[in-house]
Parts: structure tokens; sequence; C-alpha cells
């Protein structure tokens, strides 16, 4: 369904997209997180003969941090399990396609990676606030504090739910 809306959105064909998804069991080599709900990982860039970066081929992971998103859960027992996951793979897709279209350096600085991360969360709310998914008005309200401006994102990490 992320896949789906994602695609609506950016007018992506499925045969665009070059990621998989991974949960903490499937993760072997990569090391769980304890911040985040999930992350977007670069497993792959398959060389091309052309020195064009348009012609380069990323292959992305996501891995769902599934301790996180359990714990979250448990502390927030009003948030529905399908509609945060269906807001967290929204949300690291809308990454993915930043990434894949240069849009946004995998590289950036930490005050880049900031102000992307609030630009990745208003296009989340805009992409999944109409979808009819029960809950879904719920897990909005969790990640509120990350639809408003910029400069009000000065707070203590603790207080604002990451998902990255
Ligand atoms: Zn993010």
């Amino acid at each position: 369904m992320a896949e789906e809306v994602v695609s609506d959105t950016f007018k992506l064909s499925s045969g665009q997209w070059r990621y998989d998804i991974k949960t903490l069991d499937t993760m072997n080599d990569v090391e769980p997180d304890p911040g985040p709900l999930a992350q977007v990982i670069l497993a792959a860039r398959q060389r091309s003969d052309s020195c064009l970066r348009s012609q380069r081929v990323d292959v992305y992971l996501i891995c769902l941090q599934d301790h996180a998103i359990l714990e979250t859960l448990e502390a927030h027992p009003w948030l529905d399990l399908f509609a945060l996951v269906l807001y967290i793979v929204v949300h690291e897709l809308i990454h993915i396609e930043r990434f894949s279209r240069f849009k946004q350096n995998f590289q950036a600085t930490p005050e880049e990676t900031h102000s992307e991360e609030a630009r990745v969360h208003r296009l989340t709310r805009q992409i999944v606030e109409n979808l009819p998914v029960a809950g879904i008005d719920a897990v909005l309200h969790f990640f509120a504090h990350w639809h408003g401006p910029i400069d009000a994102l000065h707070t203590p990490d603790a207080i604002v739910p990451k998902i990255r």
C-alpha cells in the first residue's frame, strides 16, 4: 500500500523501485540501532560503464526496527500497528525517491539531514492523511511535532519521535 501511494504521488512505475524491506530477524549484517523506528541503508551501488549519475542504480534497504516499533506501541497503546508501519514505510520510500532523484544527498550534513527529515515528514503527512486507514489520525498526531515549522524542531530529541 505504501509503495502504491508513493508511486502515485511521484508518478513512478513499480519497476523503478530498487529496495527491499528488512525486519530485525532478517538483518544479519545490519546492527540494530536503538534510536529510530526504521532506517534506510544504501545496500548496493550497481556500477555502470557510464559516467552519468542518472545511469547509476542504487539499491536501498528499509530496515524496520521491530523492537523500537513494539516499544512505541506499548508506550502509546492508542496507536495502531498497521497505520504506524504504513506511515513509516511511506516515509522511508519518500527518502528513497529523493535519494534516487538526487533531491537529497545520502551524505548530508546534520543540518541538511534535519531539515530534510522535517520535509519528508510533511510529505508523508500529505500522502497518508487522506487515506481511508483506521488509526491514521492518531499516527499523524504522534508525529505532529515534525509537521510544523522547522524552527520549532529545536527541542530535545527525546520528545520528538524519530524515524530517520
Ligand atoms: Zn526520515
